[in-house]
């Protein structure tokens, strides 16, 4: 087993730090926290990702991709700025939808405007009354004529409340429940539809985490339908695996940001005489914070490796998922303890890293969700259907 990465990966993450350090962070710094930035200036900042892959990442060259592996790319996600992660995340993982399902076709329309980030994509599935059980979809795609007739309400979705390009999971067959779910490509110039953001703990106020979208008889070409024919099953199961230690990539930049500033403030900080980081209560708090961090990267580089080795990986996967998702909560809430009462202070970096790891445990399957999964790849019983 080796657990180092390879030069290209080390090169790339040295210089994905370095375009953080220089162009990224400051072009957000130019924008006041508490207003919401203009689409153009959103595309402006993912521009800036572009030439380093994170746009392109899995997809292949050939469609204007990036071609790296899921480690690779797992590699250069982990050097984001966690304010930015979910709207980088979603922006690359819609192409890659489009690249997994889309017919040749689709894929030469849609994946390049996406690329280059003149289209930001969202991808939609969860509804104000369906969450974890994603069988019981009620938006409807009914076909007439030469379109599908979208209703119905999209929530929670990341990017949702700016994005301009969609990816929709709709039941244009209810009779049949979960196999009659259809998912379609919409494009927010031609088949309009209305949306807001949704304020949440995690949100700046810059670029609205996430969003609801309202469909209402949204007329949609039917080529827009998205088939998985070929190899698309076995490409869904690796991209939704791939997703679990994505999301577990960025709780895992909140937990290491929180690591740092939690040891540089208890050098620092001097009570009774001595800088607290002397106390053995906080040393213990930095070995737990730092072992949890370490063991959910482990686990998350675990997954992409055996993601990018195309077997079925639900056990691992999900098990990175809820471990580092957890364990950032965990890790950040003890940031805060080591700062007291500076830690509440929103003068101070903690809480913010506190709030945004809080909402990582609940999208991409839910922590329980993702135990339910673990649990019965070792047991092989069904916890549900
Ligand atoms: C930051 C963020 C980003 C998101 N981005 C997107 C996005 O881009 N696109 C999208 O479609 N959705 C997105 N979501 C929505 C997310 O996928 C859902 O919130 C998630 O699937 C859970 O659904 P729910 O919130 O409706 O909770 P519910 O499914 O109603 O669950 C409520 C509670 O019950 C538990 N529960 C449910 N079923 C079971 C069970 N069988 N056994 C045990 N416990 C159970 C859950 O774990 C949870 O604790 C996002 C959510 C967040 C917070």
């Amino acid at each position: 087993m080796d657990f180092d990465l390879t030069d290209e990966q080390r090169m790339l993450k040295e210089s994905a730090r370095k375009l953080m350090e220089r162009e990224v962070v400051p072009y957000l710094n130019g924008f006041p926290t508490g207003r919401p930035m203009a689409l153009d200036d959103i595309k402006g900042l993912l521009k800036k990702l572009i030439p380093l892959g994170y746009l392109g990442n899995v997809i292949p060259e050939e469609y204007g991709g990036a071609g790296l592996d899921y480690m690779t790319y797992g590699c250069l996600m982990e050097e984001l700025d966690p304010s930015i992660y979910g709207l980088v995340m979603l922006a690359g993982s819609t192409p890659r939808s489009i690249y997994i399902l889309g017919d040749e076709e689709q894929k030469r329309k849609y994946i390049p405007p996406m690329l280059s980030a003149e289209k930001v994509g969202c991808s939609c599935i969860t509804e104000p009354n369906v969450g974890s059980y994603t069988a019981g979809i009620q938006t409807r795609a009914i076909p007439d004529g030469d379109d599908y007739v979208i209703n119905g309400a999209k929530m929670w979705i990341t990017n949702g409340s700016f994005a301009d390009m969609a990816f929709v999971l709709a039941s244009s067959d209810p009779e049949k429940g979960a196999k009659g779910l259809s998912r379609f490509i919409v494009d927010k110039d031609v088949s309009p539809w209305e949306a807001r953001p949704i304020p949440t703990m995690g949100d700046d106020g810059r670029i609205p985490a996430v969003g609801e979208l309202v469909f209402e008889d949204c007329r949609v070409p039917k080529r827009n339908m998205l088939g998985d024919s070929g190899g698309g099953l076995k490409a869904t199961l690796i991209g939704f695996q791939a997703a679990r230690c994505l999301v577990g990539m960025g709780s895992l930049i909140f937990a290491t940001r929180a690591i740092e500033a939690a040891v540089q403030y208890a050098k620092e900080r001097t009570q009774f005489g001595r800088p607290i980081g002397q106390f053995q209560l906080i040393q213990d708090k930095i070995a737990d914070m730092a072992a949890l961090t370490d063991a959910a990267r482990l686990l998350i580089y675990r997954g992409l490796s055996l993601v990018d080795k195309g077997g079925r990986c639900a056990r691992e996967t999900s098990m990175a998922k809820f471990f580092a998702t957890e364990a950032a909560v965990k890790v950040t809430s003890m940031a805060i303890q080591i700062h007291g009462a500076y830690g509440l202070s929103t003068e101070y970096p903690v809480e913010r890293l506190f709030r945004g790891a809080r909402m990582m445990t609940i999208p991409d399957g839910t922590t329980e969700i993702q135990k339910l999964i673990v649990a019965r790849e070792i047991l092989g019983m069904q916890a549900f259907v």
